[in-house]
């Protein structure tokens, strides 16, 4: 088992890298003796302690290993030696949202419609579990093995309720009315947030993209977004429900996914179950 043991970096044959994030890198791995495939990140606790982030990895890990959801990255374990923390991470094989996005410029209903469910579903296990993600953007959010989306970075999630809900955090473009004024926020900010997140699978940019920090921020407090022709009726119906100023007005997650539009173009299958659910 992954959670059984100290795991110590011997243990481990490295592959290539995945990619480098603000603190470390992430590279492909393999454990010697039961040849299981996963992902780690190293990061370096001098920079950690630098930036002043060891309390928020601590909350990550705590919060992340503890989820088990087909549609959220699982994190396994995690180790450390002299000057590095290592997080075993379960294998996003095909990479992240973003850079598929940009490479597509835009996707069609049926993927949107399918990443809607898959996103509604893993929050709405999330929220039950009392965590908030607060940071969902195309940057969080891997693709698994069949593309699946799988929601990664808990860097900014919070057990919810937080005293420290009145944090300003996360990306300006996904940031909900509540949020920029400052106000109390609740796990509804991340229903405005795959609002904004369906809007830019469809468009290509987020709805509130605009030059100037101050302008996005006047355009979030207005909810002043147009949609471009090419969005159907079925979709401006959702992104409608989901953008609204008063959180209480936003459309629960159940509803997201049995939502029409979602129910006619979402193609969402489970993965079967796999050795990552018995470890
Ligand atoms: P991060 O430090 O989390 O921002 O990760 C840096 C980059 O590594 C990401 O942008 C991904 O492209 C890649 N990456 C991180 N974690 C994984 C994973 N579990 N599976 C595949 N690729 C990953």
């Amino acid at each position: 088992s992954l959670l059984r043991k100290q795991w110590n970096i011997e243990e481990f044959d490295f592959g290539r890298p995945l990619g480098k994030g603000k603190f470390g890198s992430v590279y492909l791995a393999r454990d010697r003796e039961a040849h299981f495939i996963l992902a780690i990140k190293v990061l370096f606790k001098s920079e950690l302690e630098k930036a002043g982030v060891e309390h928020q990895l601590r909350r990550e890990i705590e919060i992340q290993s503890r989820l088990r959801h087909p549609n959220i990255l699982r994190l396994y374990n995690y180790f450390h030696d002299q000057s590095r923390i290592f997080l075993m991470l379960e294998y996003a094989p095909q990479g992240e949202m973003y850079k598929l996005l940009q490479k597509h410029q835009r996707f069609d209903n049926t993927r949107t419609a399918t990443y809607m469910e898959e996103i509604s579903d893993a929050l709405l296990y999330c929220h039950a579990n009392k965590v908030i993600h607060r940071d969902i953007k195309p940057e969080n959010l891997l693709l698994g093995f069949r593309g699946e989306l799988k929601i990664a970075d808990f860097g900014w999630s919070v057990h919810a309720p937080s005293l420290r809900r009145r944090t300003m955090c996360g990306t300006l473009d996904y940031l909900p009315p509540e949020m920029i004024e400052g106000k109390p926020h609740d796990e509804k900010v991340d229903v405005w947030c795959i609002g904004v997140l369906c809007y830019e699978c469809l468009v290509g940019c987020p709805p509130f993209e605009t030059e100037s920090l101050q302008d996005t921020y006047r355009k979030i407090v207005k909810v002043d977004f147009k949609f471009p022709l090419l969005v159907s009726e079925g979709a401006k119906d959702l992104i409608s429900k989901l953008l609204q100023h008063d959180a209480t007005q936003r459309l629960p997650l159940p509803l997201v996914i049995s939502h029409p539009w979602v129910k006619a173009y979402s193609k969402r299958v489970l993965p079967p179950e796999t050795v990552q659910d018995v470890v």
